[in-house]
């Protein structure tokens, strides 16, 4: 195994591993990009909330952002002294009253939000904001396109009524997927265009996630520039939440071969891990995750799919330069991100243990669900 420093024999299958080695070297660059901007860099829990490894995070971060009361508790809990921001596309009355106690900072989709909640706020602690679409992104697939004419994400230029903001101290805006420094120049471009002219009253301006900060090819030196242009020009606080860059490629998904056939001139092996429970960005994005060992055009070929009734249960075709068989392990590749926090026992399919890797890169086993765990949310 080449990226990873194991005997894949020896651990259960299906499973994830996370490498803890590859998740230090994300955090030191998304620290480096604080520490050089004087930023802020929020993990946002909703990409990965494996909070065994909040306590290592904790060093290199501000805090934690969450998409609603659940994530805001886990943050507050599992990483402690530090920030915990929120923003959900609604609150719930409810549930107000517990999330204005832990979030340091909530960010509201309307005015009409902030409207409704302010009074139940403690401002000497709570900072409070508006999420804003700045018109303008360039993610295609419209599944995440927060900007697109039927989007309830973000309040348009047109509609944000300031005199319903009183008391608020920033904005926020998340309209990217996976993209690089360049594409939040461009966005940057619209979104002063629209709201520039608040922000010279405000503190600070929330830049979202989307941003690849810890890809290979991620232009560091522009995002650091972008950034600390818009903290001198404005005189605000930039903040970064991104969730994947936290985690890139730094986690695995472990599968066993079931069976191989061949069926209308397809071979098909069925593996224990599921695209619909186990990776289900592989259908909704919809892509097709890189195996450890697979290549362009080796002589055998197979559609690789799960056990699961669902036709469409297919995680997509690989080549190999040797056959599959039985009992034979397969690697997914950056499987650490939304992943473990959106799988579900459709077909009452195991959830997949969860491994982290030593100081030596040996996984050790953290998790292990069984019958119960899906027998209880039943
Ligand atoms: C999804 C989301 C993030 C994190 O996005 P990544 O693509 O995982 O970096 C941050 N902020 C908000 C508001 C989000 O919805």
């Amino acid at each position: 195994m080449n990226c990873l420093n194991i005997d894949i024999n020896k651990v259960e299958t299906p499973c994830y591993i996370v490498s803890r080695e590859k998740m230090l070297r994300n955090m030191e660059i998304l620290d480096g990009v604080r520490r050089r901007t004087g930023c802020k860099m929020l993990q946002a829990q909703k990409a990965f909330s494996m909070y065994a490894l909040y306590p290592m995070m904790a060093g290199y971060l501000d805090g934690t952002t969450a998409s609603g009361l659940y994530e805001a508790k886990l943050g507050a809990r599992y990483m402690p002294d530090r920030e915990v921001h929120i923003f959900s596309a609604a609150y719930k009355d409810a549930e107000f009253d517990e999330i204005a106690r832990i979030c340091d900072h909530i960010v509201f989709n309307t005015p009409a939000q902030f409207a409704r909640f302010r009074d139940r706020v403690d401002f000497s602690r709570t900072k409070c904001g508006i999420r804003v679409n700045p018109l303008y992104s360039e993610t295609e697939t419209e599944l995440y396109n927060p900007c697109s004419p039927r989007s309830r994400l973000g309040t348009r230029p047109e509609d944000l009524d300031m005199t319903l903001c009183e008391g608020i101290t920033g904005l926020h805006f998340h309209t990217m997927c996976e993209q690089g420094s360049d594409v939040l120049q461009r966005t940057l471009e619209k979104f002063e265009e629209h709201f520039g002219k608040y922000l010279y009253d405000l503190e600070w301006v929330n830049f979202g996630g989307g941003h690849h900060i810890t890809r290979a090819d991620y232009d560091i030196d522009l995002l650091c520039r972008e950034i600390d242009r818009i903290q001198q020009k404005y005189g605000v606080q930039v903040i970064m939440e991104p969730g994947e860059a936290h985690a890139l490629d730094a986690g695995f998904l472990a599968a066993e071969v079931l069976d191989v056939f061949t069926s209308a001139g397809n071979t098909h092996a069925i593996i224990d891990a599921s695209a619909a429970c186990h990776m289900p960005d592989v259908l909704e994005m919809p892509y097709t995750p890189r195996i450890v060992g697979a290549v362009k055009k080796g002589r055998y070929r197979y559609i690789i799919g799960a056990q699961t009734c669902l036709a469409g249960d297919v995680i997509g075709e690989y080549s190999f330069d040797e056959p599959l068989s039985p009992g034979d392990r397969i690697v997914f590749e950056d499987m650490a991100i939304y992943t473990m926090c959106k799988n579900n026992t459709f077909n009452g399919m195991a959830l997949p243990s969860i491994y982290i890797t030593d100081e030596n890169g040996i996984p050790v086993l953290h998790k292990r669900f069984g019958y119960e765990d899906f027998v209880s949310r039943l």
